[in-house]
């Protein structure tokens, strides 16, 4: 957090009237802001809230409790000999009033000749646009490594626990993603029920890390098996995934290659690329955090942004993990006069992420379609690589059925080459269906699957392809103009696996 500090300090220095920390965590900023007022004597901190009023202000303790208004006026009063940063808590909300922001508008030019600092911490804000102007933004990361090393190691201290140097790393390591508050909680609750700390404390991190996720409006934290060997076809695509699960290794750091950025699966409804999704995560063995981008636009104009930006810090205090960000194209395919340009933004946001990081988070992009998705995000280097899987191949027909089958009836060994024939351009999906159809009209009879259902069941089914042709066909120009990689190895059509 040294480079967090120096930030804050800079800006309490050069006098910067009203400061916006954006963070939900208001006891953490209270201790970051009382470190930074002894870092900076004679700089002291108070703090107002609206049913204590003042603290820590010597003679006035206690002013301004109900009264927004006359603590600030308390600001405006206060000589130059006494400098003071002063959290406002919850004042988010007062912000609303027309006086109250006009009083801070006020404050945020007097308060540039003076050594005093406005402070108003809240993790949730859309400014009036009055106040816009004056506010300076400062966003606070949840507590990183070496933070949460120390607040551990002081609560086992406090309570007499010893903690051996391997379990507080691993403590540490579970505990990132975890607000401050959270991680005091769990450590709390593992006092109360053993009387100390330990490696028994892992699971229950990785619960308080669940919850925290689902508490989140946009982000799921998405418990999956699915494993690469769940996937029929698309080899081109598993080869190219295993190549760059090894590029997260510290040994390829060492070798001087970036970490993985992620991937942008583009193609037609139930093709796999959900799946795909999920098998990178758990054969992985990294957490899968599922972002609903519809969810990110839900509601107010505005808040989508400060949705994202909690989403990013969320996701990277939980690297190395994958970050799904599921049917991208409905999200940011808005229409810039229709939402005020909230989605322009928003996608801004995340391409200036997506360029910059330096966390392992692992993006997957999933997308049915190509017409609505922004050119910036397909343009090289978002990226490391754009996959179009297509509907299966013939090849491929025949490894998802044989799949689907024998992950129902282990041992059963049909022939499958005239349901292959029979259900060009099914999808992954289409194919499953066909089985589990199939399995219903042996299953009415009380008997095994035969060829014969799997046939009939073939024949019932109106494949998507054949109703949206169209669509099929835009999709299929793009891919073959070299802006994504085929996800399928093309085997020649006249081999036929046996
Ligand atoms: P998408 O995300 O492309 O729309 P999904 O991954 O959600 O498609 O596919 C739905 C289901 O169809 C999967 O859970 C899986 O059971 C089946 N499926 C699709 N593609 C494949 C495939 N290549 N191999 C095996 N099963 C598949």
């Amino acid at each position: 957090m040294k480079n967090w500090d120096d930030h804050l300090d800079l800006l309490i220095r050069a006098r910067t009237p009203l400061l916006w920390i954006r963070s939900g965590e208001e006891e953490r900023v209270e201790v970051l802001l009382n470190q930074a007022a002894k870092r900076l004597q004679p700089r002291r901190v108070a703090t107002w809230d609206y049913i204590e009023g003042l603290k820590g202000a010597l003679n006035s303790e206690g002013l301004g409790s109900r009264q927004p208004m006359l603590v600030l006026q308390w600001l405006q009063k206060l000589e130059s000999n006494n400098p003071t940063i002063l959290l406002v808590k919850d004042f988010h909300r007062f912000c609303e009033d027309a006086g109250i922001a006009r009083m801070v508008r006020n404050l945020s030019v007097e308060l540039r000749q003076r050594p005093h600092t406005l402070v108003i911490c809240s993790g949730h804000w859309t400014p009036p646009k009055d106040l816009d102007e004056a506010l300076t933004i400062l966003d606070l990361p949840l507590p990183q490594e070496p933070e949460i090393r120390t607040l551990l190691s002081n609560i086992a201290q406090v309570s007499r626990s010893d903690l051996d140097s391997e379990v507080l790393e691993e403590l540490t390591h579970a505990c990132s993603g975890l607000s401050e508050a959270r991680v005091r909680q769990v450590a709390a609750r593992a006092l109360a029920q053993r009387g100390q700390l330990g490696r028994e404390d892992l699971a229950e991190v990785l619960e308080e890390k669940r919850q925290s996720v689902a508490r989140s409006e946009v982000l799921e934290y998405f418990v999956t098996n699915a494993k690469p060997s769940d996937i029929g076809g698309l080899d081109a695509l598993k080869g190219w995934l295993d190549q760059r699960h090894q590029a997260f290794s510290d040994e390829a750091r060492n070798f001087g290659l970036p970490l993985p950025r992620g991937v942008l699966l583009v193609g037609p409804q139930g093709t796999g690329k959900s799946l795909t999704a999920k098998a990178i995560a758990h054969s992985w063995s990294m957490p899968l955090l599922r972002l609903d981008v519809g969810r990110l636009f839900a509601g107010l104009v505005g808040a989508s942004e400060a949705r994202t930006r909690e989403t990013i810090l969320r996701a990277e205090a939980m690297a190395p993990c994958v970050l799904w960000i599921d049917e991208i194209d409905k999200g940011f395919g808005g229409d810039a006069r229709s939402d005020g340009g909230t989605s322009q933004r928003v996608l801004a946001n995340v391409l200036t992420w997506m360029a910059e990081k330096t966390s392992a988070v692992f993006v997957v992009a999933t997308a049915n379609g190509v017409e609505r998705l922004p050119a910036e995000l397909l343009r090289k280097g978002r990226f490391d690589e754009i996959f179009m899987l297509d509907l299966p191949t013939l090849e491929e027909r025949f490894s998802i059925l044989k799949l689907h089958i024998n992950q129902r009836r282990s041992s059963l060994n049909l022939p499958l080459n005239a349901v292959v024939d029979r259900t060009e351009g099914f999808s992954g999906a289409e194919l499953e269906q066909t089985v589990i159809e199939a399995m219903h009209l042996a299953f009415a009879e009380r008997r095994e699957l035969e060829e014969t259902d799997l046939i009939l069941a073939a024949t019932q089914l109106v494949p998507l392809s054949k109703t949206a042709r169209e669509q099929l066909d835009s999709l299929k120009q793009w891919a073959a103009s070299g802006r994504a990689r085929p996800a399928s190895l093309k085997l020649s059509q006249a081999l036929r696996p046996t």
